[in-house]
């Protein structure tokens, strides 16, 4: 057997990284997990002999395929779209679909890994996956959006069911796009059945869904801050994006009494000292949600307010250098590096909970656990989307719905209990408080046990 040191997070990389060249954002989040396991290998020979890890960070199945569709002005645009069934030792694979034009194997492979992970945490019976495309709906018109949605799920649905793989939304896919593919899904196999998670309420949809996400971070956050004996109380909040996730998590944080003074889209940052409350919040939601505008115009909309224009010469992202004591990062992978990470030090910020997949680069992480920053990585603190979206596949089984405050009682629980789960994992392993190794160890542990008991498969 191998002596296990940290060469053998060295010696496991450079195979992986020999295996898939050029998948440098699945690098990344393999190796972030398997530094946290080299402990749980120790202690677990058979984990090693049965080649566990090896096969976890192997995709079951990737599908990959051709999206034509017409434009508005009967052009024929090809997209490629993607399907990665990552896991399904736990339950079907479950995660969501992106539509960006960012979209390839590489980040497509780092969300599904992670979401193996993710999923386990929520002790749910979902295993992982993950798929999208390079397709960028911004500037398209809804019947454009709309035959693109219909293309991408007529190649898709032969993958997929309600009891093999059950896709939901991510960036770039929402309300309107799970819609259109759900329709399409449903016009082919002439089945109703809850295929996709995030959809309409009339029709299968869960309530609390839109919101889990957002809301589950802050759950999440507050119990960080509740082991320090703190709350949200006249905290002062930085968030990026101004999507569905940043919409509702400072939704929650108005109403524990947070102030959260940015947001960010691809254009820039919004900077509102006085504070985004509930009124101006509604007034974002019509914009990003309805208009579909930029969040340029909240500056012109309300006084005092700044705009700063994304600038990628810079080597940092100047909102992140804004006094603050929390940041809530949840637009997208490595938007905080190095220096973004030194200057939220350097200004104050206590806690930081990540709300975007995957959002600090390794040297950040570093920082913060380094100087004992209260950190929540992504993998554990925004489950609580994917958690509600198996409460949705639970309440689409039974054909009924819970209440509303039944979801948000059982997120609510969820997400304590894999703040727990993280916090109890890290003690036991010898490193209190660091989330990051609670959530890959607590993680890994379910996967592997179900993977000896299924044998080699
Ligand atoms: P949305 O598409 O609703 O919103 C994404 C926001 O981030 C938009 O404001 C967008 O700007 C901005 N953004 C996206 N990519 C970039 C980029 N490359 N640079 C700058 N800004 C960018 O997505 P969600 O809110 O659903 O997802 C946000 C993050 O949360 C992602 O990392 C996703 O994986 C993660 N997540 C989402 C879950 C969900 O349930 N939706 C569940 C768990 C994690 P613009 O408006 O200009 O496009």
């Amino acid at each position: 057997m191998k002596n296990l040191s940290s060469s053998f997070v060295n010696d496991f990389m450079a195979q992986l990284e020999e295996r898939n060249p050029g998948q440098g954002e699945f690098h990344q989040a393999v190796r972030e997990v398997v530094s946290s396991l080299v402990v749980v290998l120790k202690k677990h020979p058979e984990y090693q002999k049965s080649k566990i890890l090896e096969r976890m960070v192997e995709p079951e199945r990737i599908i990959s395929f051709r999206v034509p569709w017409l434009d508005d002005h009967n052009e024929i645009q090809i997209h490629r779209g993607y399907r990665v069934e990552f896991s399904s030792s736990l339950g079907p694979y479950k995660g969501g679909l992106r539509f960006h034009p960012s979209v390839n194997l590489s980040i497509l492979k780092f969300l599904g890994f992670e979401q193996v992970f993710k999923n386990s945490l929520t002790t749910l019976p979902i295993g992982g996956g993950k798929g999208g495309s390079n397709f960028d709906p911004k500037g398209k018109s809804t019947n454009e959006v709309m035959r693109f949605c219909q293309s991408f799920m007529s190649e898709l649905y032969r993958h997929i069911g309600h009891n093999t793989d059950i896709p939901a939304g991510d960036i770039g896919v929402g309300g309107r796009e799970i819609g259109y593919m759900f329709g399409q899904y449903k016009r082919i196999t002439n089945q109703f059945t809850g295929v996709l998670t995030g959809k309409g309420f009339n029709w299968g949809g869960s309530y609390i869904r839109p919101e889990a996400t957002g809301y589950g971070v802050v759950y999440f956050a507050a119990a960080m801050l509740d082991v320090h004996g703190q709350s949200f109380e006249e905290k002062t909040c930085l968030v990026s994006g101004a999507g569905n996730v940043a919409q509702f998590l400072i939704e929650k944080l108005i109403e524990l009494g947070a102030k959260v003074i940015t947001m960010s889209d691809s254009g820039g940052f919004i900077h509102d000292p006085d504070g985004i409350d509930r009124g101006k919040l509604d007034w974002i939601c019509d914009l990003k949600n309805v208009r579909r505008g930029r969040l340029e115009e909240y500056a012109d909309q309300f006084p005092g307010v700044s705009f700063t224009s994304s600038d990628p010469t810079l080597r940092f992202n100047p909102m992140w250098d804004i006094p603050a004591d929390c940041a809530f990062p949840c637009a997208t992978q490595n938007e905080i590096n190095d220096k973004d990470a030194q200057h939220l030090l350097t200004n104050g910020v206590k806690l930081v909970c990540e709300g975007a997949n995957m959002p600090s680069n390794p040297e950040s992480v570093d920082l913060f656990l380094e100087h004992r920053m209260i950190y929540g990585p992504g993998k554990a603190a925004n489950a609580g989307g994917v958690a509600v979206s198996a409460l949705e596949m639970a309440q689409n089984s039974a054909r009924f719905h819970w209440p509303r405050e039944e979801v948000d009682r059982r997120l609510q629980q969820i997400m304590r209990s894999i703040h727990d789960t993280c916090a109890d994992a890290a003690d036991t392993y010898g490193t209190p408080g660091n989330y990051v190794n609670g959530a890959n160890i607590a993680g890994f542990s379910k996967v592997a046990d179900a993977m000896l008991d299924q044998g080699l498969v």
